[in-house]
């Protein structure tokens, strides 16, 4: 069967209009309304927007037949100083063989490939194809948290619409914001003596951050975990008054599995090598960062700094299937390049956590994400469309063989 055809152009233009909607973190309610109305038109099936804001629709296949998800999330991280870009960041211009502006391909630009390429698949597809674009992604995955611990029936697969340059993507590292607070008691600088420095135990504390930067493990695929400290924190912040709190903060990214358990215990235990014994007076805790945020739906919630990484073997059936119908991008036999990503993505929810097998395929480059020269080349951006059906029917045929051999 050949892979049906969906409009570059009407895909273009929808592209195009989410670009106009400027959709921060927390903002997406105009973005998700436009994507809701797309899908409408577009005759997806069981459209709604759940409670923290997600908009999901299904695309419906034969009964019984794998479903598989696409996924692309609602949010853009800031476009900073509007006078910097080239292009303005919310016009959706196209010049120079190029879609412009914040989202053009973090995430926008693939969002409308995602969701005109499942529209293409009415009455073609084997099984469910399900299209949800999540809130949140660039602040830890709220949204995609939420989904997947508030579906009845997970995905069989899930496509990530976030940039490969035409590549299979299959993992990344997380990342995890952790915290070491030094307590101590304030005082006027003038007295010492009064006080109790926390200031005075920073060197040990650096000292066990920097044994654990050099104890890091690694994978094949994704390479080593990394931790840095990249803050120290001092509260009162007042230059003629000794603290009573320092705080310095460790950016770790992790290999799939780290749990925050597992994280704080190593720092814990890096720090009481190096602290056997705390001086009367102090504290020391060890946490993960935490963060508070309103959805545009109005759910208050507050979570750890904490993405799951994920890895799905190159080797496995959706993968390899999704690497031989997409092919290789420069035109050569053979199929398409599989890689992990260098960013992280809502697939540590939904494969890191969740355990349904998770790839990634979109246009792209990813070193013109969150930067001011964002842009999305058109014949890539026209290339991945034409693929993309393709691309759902080669993984639900790999689920369908894959299930008739267990
Ligand atoms: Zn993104």
């Amino acid at each position: 069967m050949s892979a049906p055809v969906a409009s570059f152009e009407a895909a273009l233009e929808f592209a195009r209009d989410l670009i106009r909607i400027p959709s921060l973190s927390g903002n997406e309610g105009e973005a998700a309304e436009c994507v809701r109305e797309e899908f409408v038109r577009l005759g997806f099936e069981d459209t709604r927007i759940d409670e923290v804001g997600n908009v999901v629709g299904v695309i419906p296949g034969q009964a019984g037949g794998p479903r598989v998800m696409l996924c692309s999330h609602l949010d853009v991280v800031a476009a900073g100083d509007a006078e910097t870009w080239e292009y303005p960041p919310f016009a959706g211009a196209v010049a120079e063989g190029y879609l412009h502006g914040r989202g053009a391909m973090d995430i926008k630009g693939p969002l409308a490939i995602q969701t005109h390429a499942a529209a293409a698949l009415r009455g073609r597809a084997p099984g469910d194809v399900i299209v949800a674009h999540t809130v949140f992604e660039e602040r830890g995955g709220l949204g995609a948290q939420y989904l997947f611990e508030s579906l009845e029936v997970l995905p069989d697969a899930v496509v990530i619409g976030e940039a490969t340059h035409g590549d299979i993507c299959i993992g990344h590292r997380g990342r995890a914001e952790v915290e070491i607070v030094i307590r101590g008691i304030a005082g006027h600088a003038s007295a010492p003596s009064r006080a109790q420095n926390p200031l005075s135990l920073l060197p040990a504390v650096l000292e066990a951050c920097r044994e654990l930067t050099g104890d890091q493990p690694s994978d094949p695929h994704l390479g080593p975990a990394t931790v840095a400290p990249t803050s120290v924190e001092v509260l009162p912040e007042t230059r003629n008054v000794i603290p009573d709190q320092v705080t310095v903060v460790l950016d770790w990214r992790t290999l799939p599995g780290a749990t925050e358990q597992v994280l704080l215990d190593r720092v814990r235990r890096a720090v009481g090598q190096r602290l056997t014994e705390l001086p009367e007076g102090y504290g020391l805790d060890v946490r993960m960062a935490r963060e508070r945020h309103n959805t545009y739906t109005g759910v208050e919630r507050e979570w750890p700094m904490l993405s799951p990484g994920f890895l799905l073997s190159p080797e496995h059936a959706v993968a390899r299937a999704a690497a031989e119908a997409v092919g290789s991008r420069d035109g050569n036999d053979g199929p398409a390049t599989i890689r992990p990503w260098m960013f992280a993505t809502d697939g540590g929810w939904t494969c890191g956590v969740h355990g349904v097998p998770t790839i990634g395929f979109a246009p792209g480059e990813e070193r013109h994400a969150h930067t001011n020269r964002e842009r999305l080349s058109l014949g890539e951006a026209r290339w991945s469309l034409e693929r993309y059906p393709g691309l759902v029917l080669a993984v639900q045929s790999a689920l369908g063989s894959a299930a008739g051999n267990e």
